[in-house]
């Protein structure tokens, strides 16, 4: 048997200063596991907006630097801490952001020479994590585990979003904009719903060959089309869902805009402080709606086990999200990948 890593040394990426690039380095972990926390040893991560957000600051001043991040990966449960009972040594394991089941731990310190470094419930930008039991989820040993990050954020968000936020009916038809991670899983999710037209609009020919590739039947890119009117050429009523996973200002707008009069707006991508959308909220007094996604209110516990269900019976295959992969030494390279937008999922493996 290893010896427990508890109270050793791992490397880690921590954001110490937001605009900075992620400071790689060797941290301490925690001397032991509190009531319903896990020691997972890490294998892949990806980045998601999230992330970013985090690093530029989007909600302002952040009281935890320096801390650890990332919320979506796939690892091995090495040790579990008293009261866990949904996971054990040797489980695979999806970490996610969202609540799962089993116990809310106390949030984990990690130690980098004298320095306290915060965490939250879950993170994935180090080789070991401290976790609360329920953003944990056991899942088949012999599941892909480069795959299961994707099963931490954008696919069970998308899978919330058709059918929690969006009531997704067969047939219905769907804008979707922006084609990153949670873009791409959306078309994925609307094809298996039976959506039509399923419209993916970004700014990056790649992103939309790949929301193609996923189960978008049109594309456009906005930056070369009149992207409103391309739409309302295919549907003259407008979309029956619209979603937003960019959080711009004049996005959110449009997709609102774009939504029919008895069909559901869907904001996904969060919305950087003080940029307020402006629109016409006549049509909410009758049947349209309006929306803000967290998460989808996805259940990990419920909704993970069905999604690598159908994934296993290759109702889909999502190896090709996965555009780049990185060593976490080289995680700055891999953020300012995604930035460029020629990146689906970038993926750090440990
Ligand atoms: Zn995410």
């Amino acid at each position: 048997m290893n010896k427990s890593m508890l109270g050793k040394k791992m490397k880690a990426a921590i954001l110490v200063e937001q605009k900075k690039p992620l400071v790689v380095t060797e941290v301490q972990l925690p001397e032991k596991l509190g009531y319903g926390q896990v020691l997972v040893k890490i294998y892949y991560t990806t980045i998601c907006g999230s992330q970013l957000n985090e690093i530029d600051g989007v909600k302002g001043h952040d009281k935890f630097l320096p801390h650890l991040l990332g919320h979506e990966g796939g690892g091995v449960v090495e040790e579990i801490g008293p009261g866990v009972t949904t996971v054990k040594p040797g489980d695979h394991v999806v970490l996610h952001w969202r609540k799962g089941s089993g116990i809310h731990s106390a949030t984990p310190k990690y130690k980098w020479d004298d320095k306290t470094v915060n965490a939250g419930w879950v993170t994935t930008f180090n080789e070991y994590a401290v976790v609360s039991e329920n953003r944990v989820t056991a899942i088949p040993k012999d599941f892909d585990l480069r795959i299961a990050p994707l099963y931490g954020c954008a696919m069970p968000t998308a899978f919330g979003v058709i059918h929690n936020d969006a009531k997704m009916r067969t047939g219905d038809s769907i804008a979707i904009f922006g084609s990153g991670g949670v873009g791409v899983a959306l078309c994925v999710m609307a094809s298996l719903s039976g959506a039509y037209p399923i419209i993916a609009v970004d700014i990056n020919d790649f992103k939309l060959r790949k929301a193609k590739e996923f189960g978008a039947t049109h594309t456009f890119n906005s930056k070369k089309v009149d992207v409103k009117k391309k739409i309302l050429e295919l549907i003259p009523e407008g979309v029956d869902v619209g979603v937003d996973t960019t959080g711009i200002k004049e996005i959110r707008e449009l997709v609102y805009e774009l939504t029919n009069a008895d069909g559901t707006t869907v904001l996904v991508g969060v919305p950087r402080k003080g940029e307020n959308m402006c629109i016409d909220s006549f049509q909410l007094h009758f049947e349209k709606k309006i929306t803000g996604s967290h998460g989808g209110d996805a259940q990990p516990n419920k909704d993970l086990p069905r999604l690598i269900r159908l994934q296993q019976s290759s109702r889909f295959d999502l190896k090709g999200m996965i555009t780049h992969t990185y060593s976490l030494d080289k995680i700055n390279e891999a953020i300012r990948m995604v930035r460029t937008g020629d990146a689906v999922k970038c993926l750090i493996k440990m």
